[in-house]
Protein backbone atom coordinates (compact mmCIF):
# COMPACT_ATOMS: atom_id res chain seq x y z
CA UNK A 1 0.00 0.00 0.00
CA UNK A 2 0.87 3.62 -0.98
CA UNK A 3 2.61 5.47 2.23
CA UNK A 4 -0.25 7.80 4.21
CA UNK A 5 -0.93 11.35 2.97
CA UNK A 6 -3.30 13.62 5.45
CA UNK A 7 -4.21 16.56 5.21
CA UNK A 8 -5.01 18.67 8.23
CA UNK A 9 -6.58 21.90 7.24
CA UNK A 10 -7.23 22.89 10.76
CA UNK A 11 -9.89 26.43 10.39
CA UNK A 12 -8.90 27.76 6.97
CA UNK A 13 -10.90 28.05 3.95
CA UNK A 14 -14.65 27.60 3.53
CA UNK A 15 -17.32 26.06 1.65
CA UNK A 16 -16.72 27.50 -1.59
CA UNK A 17 -12.89 26.49 -1.91
CA UNK A 18 -13.56 23.04 -1.39
CA UNK A 19 -14.48 22.43 -5.20
CA UNK A 20 -10.96 24.54 -6.93
CA UNK A 21 -9.59 21.93 -4.60
CA UNK A 22 -11.32 18.74 -5.38
CA UNK A 23 -10.70 19.93 -9.20
CA UNK A 24 -6.88 20.13 -9.07
CA UNK A 25 -6.64 16.82 -6.98
CA UNK A 26 -8.93 15.59 -9.78
CA UNK A 27 -6.77 16.90 -12.07
CA UNK A 28 -3.37 16.42 -11.08
CA UNK A 29 -3.70 14.10 -8.12
CA UNK A 30 -5.92 11.43 -9.92
CA UNK A 31 -3.31 8.39 -10.01
CA UNK A 32 -2.41 9.00 -6.53
CA UNK A 33 -4.15 6.89 -3.85
CA UNK A 34 -4.16 7.03 0.19
CA UNK A 35 -4.81 10.21 0.16
CA UNK A 36 -6.90 12.29 2.98
CA UNK A 37 -7.89 15.68 3.68
CA UNK A 38 -9.25 16.50 7.45
CA UNK A 39 -11.50 19.53 7.20
CA UNK A 40 -13.32 21.55 9.71
CA UNK A 41 -16.81 19.95 10.35
CA UNK A 42 -19.13 21.87 8.22
CA UNK A 43 -17.53 21.17 5.73
CA UNK A 44 -17.08 17.44 6.15
CA UNK A 45 -20.58 16.31 4.05
CA UNK A 46 -19.73 18.79 0.91
CA UNK A 47 -15.89 17.65 0.67
CA UNK A 48 -16.86 14.11 0.94
CA UNK A 49 -19.88 14.15 -1.61
CA UNK A 50 -17.43 16.05 -4.04
CA UNK A 51 -14.39 13.91 -3.15
CA UNK A 52 -15.97 10.83 -3.71
CA UNK A 53 -13.42 7.72 -5.01
CA UNK A 54 -10.36 10.44 -5.12
CA UNK A 55 -9.40 10.81 -1.48
CA UNK A 56 -10.74 10.16 1.58
CA UNK A 57 -12.06 12.60 4.31
CA UNK A 58 -11.71 13.24 7.72
CA UNK A 59 -12.73 15.46 11.04
CA UNK A 60 -10.12 16.90 13.24
CA UNK A 61 -11.68 16.25 15.98
CA UNK A 62 -14.79 14.37 17.75
CA UNK A 63 -16.53 13.68 21.17
CA UNK A 64 -16.44 10.14 23.44
CA UNK A 65 -20.63 10.31 24.03
CA UNK A 66 -22.80 8.75 21.77
CA UNK A 67 -25.12 11.95 21.98
CA UNK A 68 -26.66 14.19 24.30
CA UNK A 69 -25.56 17.74 25.68
CA UNK A 70 -22.67 18.36 25.05
CA UNK A 71 -23.56 21.52 23.30
CA UNK A 72 -21.10 22.27 20.03
CA UNK A 73 -19.37 18.87 19.41
CA UNK A 74 -19.82 15.86 17.46
CA UNK A 75 -20.02 12.56 17.45
CA UNK A 76 -18.05 10.22 15.93
CA UNK A 77 -21.11 8.00 14.42
CA UNK A 78 -22.53 12.02 13.02
CA UNK A 79 -18.89 11.82 11.44
CA UNK A 80 -19.17 8.90 9.87
CA UNK A 81 -22.88 9.80 8.48
CA UNK A 82 -21.17 12.57 6.41
CA UNK A 83 -19.49 10.35 4.54
CA UNK A 84 -15.75 10.69 6.17
CA UNK A 85 -13.60 7.83 7.35
CA UNK A 86 -10.93 9.46 9.69
CA UNK A 87 -10.38 11.21 11.99
CA UNK A 88 -7.53 13.47 13.97
CA UNK A 89 -8.19 12.63 17.96
CA UNK A 90 -5.21 14.70 20.14
CA UNK A 91 -3.47 16.95 17.82
CA UNK A 92 -1.26 19.16 19.77
CA UNK A 93 -3.49 22.03 19.33
CA UNK A 94 -6.42 20.73 21.08
CA UNK A 95 -4.26 19.14 23.58
CA UNK A 96 -3.10 22.73 24.20
CA UNK A 97 -5.73 25.08 23.46
CA UNK A 98 -8.61 23.13 24.95
CA UNK A 99 -6.81 21.21 27.90
CA UNK A 100 -7.25 17.78 26.59
CA UNK A 101 -5.85 15.32 28.42
CA UNK A 102 -4.29 11.70 27.43
CA UNK A 103 -7.66 10.45 29.90
CA UNK A 104 -9.94 12.52 27.87
CA UNK A 105 -8.58 11.63 23.93
CA UNK A 106 -8.43 7.90 25.21
CA UNK A 107 -12.47 7.99 25.70
CA UNK A 108 -12.45 9.19 22.13
CA UNK A 109 -10.25 6.64 20.58
CA UNK A 110 -12.34 4.14 21.48
CA UNK A 111 -15.55 5.55 20.19
CA UNK A 112 -14.09 6.43 16.87
CA UNK A 113 -12.80 2.82 16.97
CA UNK A 114 -16.37 1.52 17.48
CA UNK A 115 -18.62 3.33 15.53
CA UNK A 116 -15.27 2.46 12.18
CA UNK A 117 -13.43 5.48 11.56
CA UNK A 118 -9.77 5.51 11.26
CA UNK A 119 -8.59 6.93 13.99
CA UNK A 120 -5.08 9.54 13.44
CA UNK A 121 -3.89 9.52 17.52
CA UNK A 122 -1.64 12.65 17.59
CA UNK A 123 0.98 12.67 19.85
CA UNK A 124 4.67 14.59 19.81
CA UNK A 125 6.83 16.89 22.63
CA UNK A 126 7.11 20.14 22.96
CA UNK A 127 10.54 21.60 22.77
CA UNK A 128 11.09 22.27 26.64
CA UNK A 129 10.41 18.15 27.02
CA UNK A 130 12.68 17.20 24.12
CA UNK A 131 15.02 15.75 25.95
CA UNK A 132 13.15 13.10 28.00
CA UNK A 133 10.82 12.99 24.36
CA UNK A 134 10.90 9.50 25.34
CA UNK A 135 8.94 9.26 28.65
CA UNK A 136 6.38 11.79 27.24
CA UNK A 137 5.63 10.16 23.79
CA UNK A 138 5.59 6.85 25.99
CA UNK A 139 2.88 8.56 28.11
CA UNK A 140 0.82 9.82 25.89
CA UNK A 141 0.72 6.87 23.24
CA UNK A 142 -0.09 4.32 26.73
CA UNK A 143 -2.62 6.51 27.97
CA UNK A 144 -4.37 7.25 24.85
CA UNK A 145 -5.05 3.76 23.96
CA UNK A 146 -5.84 2.61 27.78
CA UNK A 147 -9.45 2.48 26.33
CA UNK A 148 -9.14 0.11 23.54
CA UNK A 149 -7.96 -3.40 23.23
CA UNK A 150 -6.73 -3.80 19.73
CA UNK A 151 -5.20 -1.51 17.18
CA UNK A 152 -7.43 -2.15 14.01
CA UNK A 153 -7.85 1.07 12.30
CA UNK A 154 -6.18 2.70 14.64
CA UNK A 155 -2.80 4.96 13.00
CA UNK A 156 -0.65 7.62 15.16
CA UNK A 157 1.25 10.68 14.15
CA UNK A 158 4.50 11.24 15.60
CA UNK A 159 3.79 16.03 15.93
CA UNK A 160 6.95 16.58 17.96
CA UNK A 161 4.76 20.57 19.14
CA UNK A 162 8.33 22.38 17.74
CA UNK A 163 7.83 21.38 14.39
CA UNK A 164 4.22 22.03 13.89
CA UNK A 165 3.66 25.19 11.54
CA UNK A 166 7.44 26.77 12.52
CA UNK A 167 9.21 25.71 9.35
CA UNK A 168 11.33 23.33 11.93
CA UNK A 169 11.37 19.98 11.07
CA UNK A 170 12.69 17.05 13.31
CA UNK A 171 16.06 15.31 11.50
CA UNK A 172 15.70 12.06 9.58
CA UNK A 173 17.27 10.36 12.34
CA UNK A 174 15.40 11.65 15.45
CA UNK A 175 11.98 10.72 13.43
CA UNK A 176 13.64 7.48 12.53
CA UNK A 177 14.18 7.04 16.77
CA UNK A 178 11.09 8.13 17.60
CA UNK A 179 8.89 6.28 15.26
CA UNK A 180 10.73 3.03 16.05
CA UNK A 181 10.21 3.71 19.49
CA UNK A 182 6.44 4.51 19.17
CA UNK A 183 6.20 1.20 17.36
CA UNK A 184 8.18 -0.97 20.13
CA UNK A 185 5.57 0.70 22.50
CA UNK A 186 2.51 -0.26 20.41
CA UNK A 187 4.03 -3.83 19.61
CA UNK A 188 4.76 -4.12 23.32
CA UNK A 189 0.94 -3.79 24.20
CA UNK A 190 -1.22 -4.74 21.58
CA UNK A 191 1.12 -7.49 20.16
CA UNK A 192 0.84 -5.61 16.59
CA UNK A 193 2.44 -3.39 14.43
CA UNK A 194 1.40 0.21 14.06
CA UNK A 195 1.53 2.67 11.33
CA UNK A 196 3.38 5.94 12.15
CA UNK A 197 3.34 9.22 10.19
CA UNK A 198 5.71 12.39 10.68
CA UNK A 199 4.02 15.54 10.78
CA UNK A 200 5.59 19.11 11.23
CA UNK A 201 6.09 21.25 8.52
CA UNK A 202 6.47 19.09 6.13
CA UNK A 203 6.22 20.64 2.16
CA UNK A 204 7.22 19.33 -0.92
CA UNK A 205 10.46 19.89 -1.00
CA UNK A 206 11.35 18.18 1.98
CA UNK A 207 9.06 15.07 1.97
CA UNK A 208 10.56 12.70 -0.08
CA UNK A 209 13.51 12.32 2.34
CA UNK A 210 11.52 11.89 5.09
CA UNK A 211 8.40 9.71 2.95
CA UNK A 212 12.12 7.55 1.91
CA UNK A 213 12.12 6.53 5.65
CA UNK A 214 11.29 2.86 6.17
CA UNK A 215 9.99 3.90 10.23
CA UNK A 216 7.63 6.34 8.04
CA UNK A 217 4.58 5.20 7.27
CA UNK A 218 3.60 8.70 5.69
CA UNK A 219 2.87 12.00 6.69
CA UNK A 220 -0.05 14.50 8.38
CA UNK A 221 0.63 17.98 6.64
CA UNK A 222 -0.83 20.85 7.84
CA UNK A 223 -0.11 24.30 6.36
CA UNK A 224 1.47 22.79 2.79
CA UNK A 225 -2.40 20.88 2.60
CA UNK A 226 -4.14 24.25 1.88
CA UNK A 227 -2.83 24.12 -1.42
CA UNK A 228 -3.82 21.43 -3.59
CA UNK A 229 -0.87 21.54 -6.17
CA UNK A 230 1.57 20.90 -2.87
CA UNK A 231 -0.32 18.32 -1.83
CA UNK A 232 -0.03 16.66 -5.11
CA UNK A 233 3.90 17.12 -4.97
CA UNK A 234 3.90 15.80 -1.56
CA UNK A 235 2.07 12.70 -2.77
CA UNK A 236 3.87 12.32 -5.84
CA UNK A 237 7.06 12.44 -3.98
CA UNK A 238 6.33 8.96 -1.97
CA UNK A 239 8.35 8.04 -5.38
C1 LIG B 1 -0.50 19.66 11.66
O1 LIG B 1 -1.40 20.47 11.67
O2 LIG B 1 -0.68 18.52 12.10
C2 LIG B 1 0.80 20.03 11.08
C3 LIG B 1 1.75 19.12 11.05
O3 LIG B 1 0.93 21.31 10.64
P1 LIG B 1 2.13 21.91 9.73
O4 LIG B 1 2.35 20.93 8.60
O5 LIG B 1 1.61 23.22 9.25
O6 LIG B 1 3.32 22.01 10.58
Amino acid sequence: MNKYIIGNWKMNKSLSEISPFVKTLKKLGKNQKNMSVCVPSVMLTEISKQAKGLFEVGAQNCHYAKKGAFTGEVSAEMIKETGASLVLIGHSERRHYFDESNEFIAKKVKEAQTVGLKVILCVGETLEEKPKFKSVIKKQVIESLSAINNINNIVIAYEPVWAIGTGKVATTSDIAKAHSYIKEIVKAKFGEDVSVLYGGSVNSKISAEILALSEVDGVLVGGASLDATEFVKIAESRG
